[in-house]
């Protein structure tokens, strides 16, 4: 059996130091923020490249708080994409902001900076670029369309820990990146966990105060904010583990080339493409065919599990119905929706286990 990915390997190659990372935070009573969660601050600023980290307790948060610090709010636009987590879409309506949405370009399935200007109205405030599967937008087109209409950029960076842009990191370049530490992303916590960064102190001081109950000191509320802390034990294992993630990283990089070389033949399957200029950290390495669920129950009875990221668009989904949107409006997305089929990646994995998906697949591909 091939699992999509290992969380029980990944701990038992760090077991002692998580151990005593927790054991140490259940001694020192700092259970919620608190000395480990302001020093992986730090820590991660310094890894994003940017100057202020805000911890929270999930990715959504984090997306919530960026709108909320850039005063986003009811009557306003922000442009996204819809081939995403539905997250990106969720935190946008937490605002009470609108979602508009812009179709993915058909290579790297982020945001397609040609249609993004054709979206953006007199209600827009702001643009909301993904950076899918781990692989970065295309930055430098975006900045330029939004830097031309005074527009905050805040990358949902949820995928993509690390991941670089000419050599500048997910999170640095738009006005705020967000990240999600949900324990199955590239740097995870054991439990919930985001991050906001950003080199802007006034955005980070709002997104602080918002976090905390909108508290400037202690029971003096001055704006209306939320209970979206990180819990100290998430702070101490995520500063455990962010000096591994450079080495998975490459690891999830290794597997993933070794992927592309094995199936570049293959007649039925398209390869996921790494840009110009731009380090993929493949937290999602989707293949993509019209003969997706042949191959995917094909694994499966070889006891190799896949993933579908994801197979239906936030346009479509029934939750977003009133939006008005409906089946053609992002054709892109559309069929990437119905094509894409995600192997299984994570560092731990052995060359071994690629090769088996990999012949799995040519195998199921030369057969159809
Ligand atoms: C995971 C994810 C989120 C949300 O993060 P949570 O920590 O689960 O709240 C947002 N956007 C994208 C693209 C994600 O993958």
């Amino acid at each position: 059996m091939i699992p999509f990915l290992d969380l029980k390997a990944q701990y038992a190659s760090i077991k002692s130091e998580v151990d005593a990372a927790v054991l140490s935070v259940l001694g020192s009573a700092q259970y919620v923020l608190g000395e480990e969660v302001a020093a992986f601050e730090r820590e991660f600023a310094d890894y994003c490249t940017t100057d202020q980290a805000v911890a929270v307790n999930t990715g959504t948060s984090a997306l919530h708080l960026a709108l909320l610090a850039l005063g986003i709010g009811p009557g306003d636009e922000v442009v996204t994409v819809p081939f995403t987590f539905v997250a990106t879409a969720a935190a946008v309506c937490y605002a009470g902001a609108r979602p508009v949405f812009v179709d993915v370009d058909p290579l790297t399935l982020t945001m397609d900076a040609r249609q993004l200007e054709a979206a953006i109205t007199e209600r827009t405030r702001a643009i909301m670029p993904v950076h899918l599967y781990g692989q970065m937008a295309d930055m430098d087109a975006i900045m330029a369309i939004a830097r031309r209409h005074d527009l905050p950029v805040i990358e949902d960076a949820c995928q993509a820990h690390g991941a670089e842009y000419f050599g500048r990191r997910a999170g640095s370049i738009g006005d705020i990146g967000c990240f999600s530490f949900y324990p199955g992303k590239n740097l995870g916590a054991c439990g919930e966990g985001g991050i906001a960064v950003t080199n802007d102190e006034a955005l980070a001081a709002k997104m602080r105060m918002l976090r905390d109950w909108g508290q400037e000191q202690r029971y003096h509320h001055v704006v209306r904010g939320f209970n979206y802390r990180m819990d100290g034990i998430q702070g101490a294992i995520l500063r455990v583990k962010l000096r591994y993630l450079e080495d998975w990283t490459e690891a999830r990089r290794t597997h993933a080339r070794r992927y592309s070389a094995l199936l570049a033949g293959s007649p039925t399957v398209k390869l996921p493409r790494e840009a110009a200029g731009r380090r993929h950290v493949y937290h999602i390495y989707a293949v993509r065919s019209p003969d997706r669920e042949r191959l995917r129950h094909a694994l499966q009875a070889e006891g190799i599990q896949s993933g579908l990221h994801y197979p239906i668009p936030v346009h479509l989904q029934k939750a977003y119905a009133d939006l008005g949107h409906r089946a053609g409006d992002f054709p892109v997305s559309e069929a990437a929706a119905q094509e894409v089929l995600s192997l299984p990646l994570y560092p731990e994995m052995t060359a071994a286990q690629v090769e088996r998906v990999a012949a799995t697949l040519e195998m199921e591909a030369y057969a159809g």
